[in-house]
């Protein structure tokens, strides 16, 4: 794995910037630390890894910006051995920030290419625990069900009702709800008596959620 102490340097320098924006929680930036963002995107963009941007990473879709992932992930209160459902898998980055913080992570995507390549990349730098699906998220992953803690890092238009109910009952779901422009950060929590409690944090902009399987 090509981790160069310069790649670590500028991490580090990253990681900083982020605390500065107001992430606090040390487990997190512990694993923005950890987690080479750089091997992450194709090769000749390697001098963009480390600034706090999203970047495009193939079939229209984008790597979250480093502070959009740590907050929501601090959002999340993921505690090791969490078992967490990620909807829209992407790079793998986010995944891979949460394995590094010791949950199980189930994740799905609905583009196939992206679901292949992420599926066999996360094993060659020591993230192969994470599981990778290939589907709409929207219908969540039944067969894993219940999840203590579910990420969605995509616009929801709403939250999907088959989410809600895979969801553990004290468990935590993050999604940023709203249209295409612009989203409200939603933290959604259930109840043990199946009540649940929004709340809503700060503006942030990402690709939409879609419906059914991309069909390439
Ligand atoms: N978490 C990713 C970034 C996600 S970008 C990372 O760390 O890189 C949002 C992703 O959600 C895109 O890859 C998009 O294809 C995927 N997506 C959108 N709608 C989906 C759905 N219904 N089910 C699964 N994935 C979905």
């Amino acid at each position: 794995m090509n981790d160069s102490y310069r790649h670590k340097g500028l991490r580090l320098r990253l990681v900083e910037s982020i605390k500065r924006k107001g992430i606090t929680d040390e487990k997190v930036l512990n694993a923005m630390s950890a987690v080479p963002r750089h091997l992450f995107l194709d090769s000749s963009f390697l001098e963009f890894a480390y600034e706090d941007k999203p970047f495009p990473i193939g079939s229209g879709q984008t790597i979250s910006q480093p502070y959009t992932v740590a907050f929501q992930t601090q959002l999340l209160t993921v505690k090791k051995g969490d078992k967490i459902l990620e909807i829209g898998t992407g790079s793998g980055y986010q995944a891979s920030i949460l394995a590094e913080m010791g949950a199980k992570v189930y994740t799905v995507e609905r583009q196939r290419k992206l679901y292949e390549r992420t599926k066999s990349f996360l094993p060659t730098i020591g993230y192969g625990s994470v599981k990778c699906f290939y589907g709409d998220g929207t219908k969540g992953l039944p067969a894993f069900t219940p999840y203590d803690k579910i990420l969605i890092t995509a616009a929801a238009p709403d939250i999907p009702e088959l989410l809600i109910e895979q969801l553990k009952p004290g468990g935590t779901l993050v999604v940023p709800l709203g249209g295409s422009n612009l989203q409200t950060m939603i933290r959604l929590k259930k109840k043990e008596n199946g009540n649940l409690e929004q709340e809503r944090f700060g503006a942030f902009r990402f690709v939409p959620l879609l419906k059914n399987k991309a069909d390439d």
